[in-house]
């Protein structure tokens, strides 16, 4: 058996090519398009990528990202605090997010909790979150969030499914614990404390990693017709000194085993963006109509 390949960067363009119809569609009715501001501080060359690449992205579909900023990473908190409200205010604006990681003198959660819950692009404000928690509806994070398309795309079945999260991070495991079990699937979050984790993996019907670690779940800990979702994202390097990109799952081993299996890179990074836009273009329906 070799697994059915869940490819989230097709998926992603689909959906930002629909977008783009949308955008204008609300720029000819509003008179202007939905904005994004990114905030990145420093230089950190992953983050680099990452902020190009949703600028890219942004700009494709239509979405004014011309509020975005690029500061030293000897800005102080309180001048970024001061941006952060400006943004807040500012009309032509509905996304804000701040790119991670952060130069070490600044406090994230503060800057984080200052955006307005209703601007939170990224879906990680404690309102958002707790809205999230409640049932009720919000900026969803954006990286469980793609999970949901992605499984929603491949027609998964999750009501009355086992659901077995690894990872309970605020960004990744934790929400899509809670996505999970919003769709009545019946979920378990493993993590870096739990006892013999195959155990768990075994017996999940959906299987989520995001766990930050290369190649942790392998074909042996999946249950034969499982859907695995692979959030990692690892950059290793052979002894060859050659590097590439891995997930938190052992790909080829686990698609022998699994009927569908998302790859590193292409599955769940490309969604996480297309999600953001998505926040972006809800937020600003949602402003425009209040
Ligand atoms: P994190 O380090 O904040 O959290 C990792 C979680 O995994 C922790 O809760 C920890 O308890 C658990 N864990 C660690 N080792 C484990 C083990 N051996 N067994 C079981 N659980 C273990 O990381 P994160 O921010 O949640 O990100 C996780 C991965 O997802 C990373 O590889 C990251 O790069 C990737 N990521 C990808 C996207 C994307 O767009 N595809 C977005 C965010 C994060």
């Amino acid at each position: 058996m070799s697994a059915r390949i869940l490819d989230g960067k097709a998926l992603a363009t689909r959906l930002q090519d629909e977008m783009t119809a949308e955008v204008a569609a609300l720029k000819a009715h509003h008179g202007r398009p939905p904005g994004l501001a990114v905030i990145w501080v420093g230089d950190n060359p992953a983050s680099a990528a990452y902020v190009g690449g949703k600028d890219r992205a942004g700009r494709r579909v239509g979405i004014d990202t011309s509020r975005s900023c690029h500061l030293g990473a000897d800005t102080s908190q309180a001048r970024l605090e001061a941006l952060i409200d400006d943004l807040n205010t500012d009309a032509a604006v509905d996304g804000i997010l701040v790119q991670l990681p952060l130069p070490a003198h600044l406090d994230g959660d503060a800057l984080l909790n200052r955006i307005d819950p209703d601007k939170d692009a990224d879906g990680l404000h404690p309102v958002n979150l707790g809205r999230l928690l409640r049932g009720e509806p919000g900026l969803r994070s954006c990286t469980p969030a793609g999970v949901m398309a992605l499984l929603a795309e491949a027609g998964v079945e999750i009501a009355g499914s086992n659901a077995v999260v690894v990872g309970r991070s605020i960004l990744v495991g934790k929400p899509a614990a809670l996505m999970l079990l919003e769709k009545n699937a019946t979920v378990v979050i493993a993590h870096s404390r739990t006892t013999d984790l195959a155990s768990y993996t075994r017996a999940a019907d959906i299987l989520v990693v995001a766990a930050g670690r290369p190649e942790l779940v392998t074909g042996s800990m999946v249950r034969p017709g499982a859907v695995v979702i692979d959030v990692g994202i690892n950059r290793v390097t052979d002894y060859e000194g050659n590097s590439r990109l891995v997930g938190d799952v052992e790909f080829e081993s686990v698609r022998r085993v699994a009927a569908a299996i998302t790859p590193v890179p292409g599955g769940v990074g490309p969604m996480t963006i297309t999600m953001l836009l998505r926040n972006t273009i809800d937020s600003f329906r949602q402003r425009m109509a209040s």
